[in-house]
């Protein structure tokens, strides 16, 4: 069997806390043994993935953002496909809507008198840290977003703002700690492509996605064989996709990605 895996990172392959993926380790030394391609797809932006990329030695293609985008390595898939540009090394597929598009909508709906709008590109070097816990030189990772503008929202009505982006096709999902304003795409319409793109070069392929979250769903959906870890609070994010029954691992995060990964490859 000729497969390829597409997997989330954080909360999946890597721990909820702690961010690594030491316990998947041997599994992930199988994966490469035998060849397969391991996609991430992830909501991190593409300076985050490369890091874990080069610390994976991983060499396959990965999307970025929620399915913002899907980067090939340019030289990876032998034919020629549709791209939007090339950068860098990769032919860049976008799906979202641009960066800069999403904080001039942010901006004009603040001139429009909502006032309580904080796009996140406006926010200091030291709000953001206070906000986020994370380091002052990962700030910069942080902001490299190409299809997707945080805000902080302070006041009422936010189910209004929410209706105005609706309204112009844009859409907006809470996070932990900012809302997020994208364009309409999921990583389940970038995996798609992606598979397409894989089946050019082989139809027999079969396909394996990994998650923990809502946000994996839409890509758990396209996929022969979707899978789900435990959230760190011992729950899954569902029980049946789309009326089929996913492998339900029983560890979380990474355990849980190396049980799955032994069960469908064996030892
Ligand atoms: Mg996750």
């Amino acid at each position: 069997m000729k497969w390829v895996i597409f997997t989330d990172l954080d909360g999946t392959l890597l721990d909820h806390q702690t961010y690594s993926f030491e316990p998947a380790r041997e599994a992930l030394k199988l994966v490469k043994e035998r060849g397969i391609p391991l996609c991430i797809v992830t909501s991190k932006t593409r300076a985050e993935v490369e890091e874990y990329r080069r610390v994976l030695d991983n060499r396959d293609p990965f999307i970025v953002e929620n399915g913002g985008a899907l980067f090939v390595p340019s030289t990876y898939f032998p034919f020629p496909f549709p791209y939007s540009r090339q950068e860098d090394g990769y032919k860049v597929i976008e799906f979202g809507r641009s960066h800069r598009v999403l904080l001039d909508e942010l901006l004009k709906a603040l001139e429009d008198s909502w006032s309580g709008i904080r796009p996140f590109s406006t926010l200091s070097e030291e709000e953001i840290v206070r906000l986020t816990g994370v380091k002052p030189h990962q700030v910069h990772l942080m902001k490299e977003r190409g299809y997707d503008e945080p805000f902080l929202f302070e006041g009422e009505g936010v189910e209004g703002l929410i209706a105005r982006f609706e309204a112009r096709g844009l859409k907006v999902v809470k996070g932990g700690r900012f809302y997020h304003l994208m364009g309409n795409h999921d990583k389940g319409k970038a995996v798609r492509r992606l598979i397409d793109l894989f089946r050019g070069m082989d139809p027999g392929i079969k396909t394996i996605a990994i998650g923990d979250s809502e946000n994996d769903l839409s890509m758990l959906k396209v996929v022969d064989l979707p899978v789900l870890v435990r959230r760190w609070d011992g729950s899954y994010a569902a029980t049946r996709i789309d009326g089929r029954d996913p492998i339900l691992a029983r560890g979380a995060g990474p355990e849980g990605w190396s049980e799955a990964i032994f069960r469908i490859l064996g030892r």
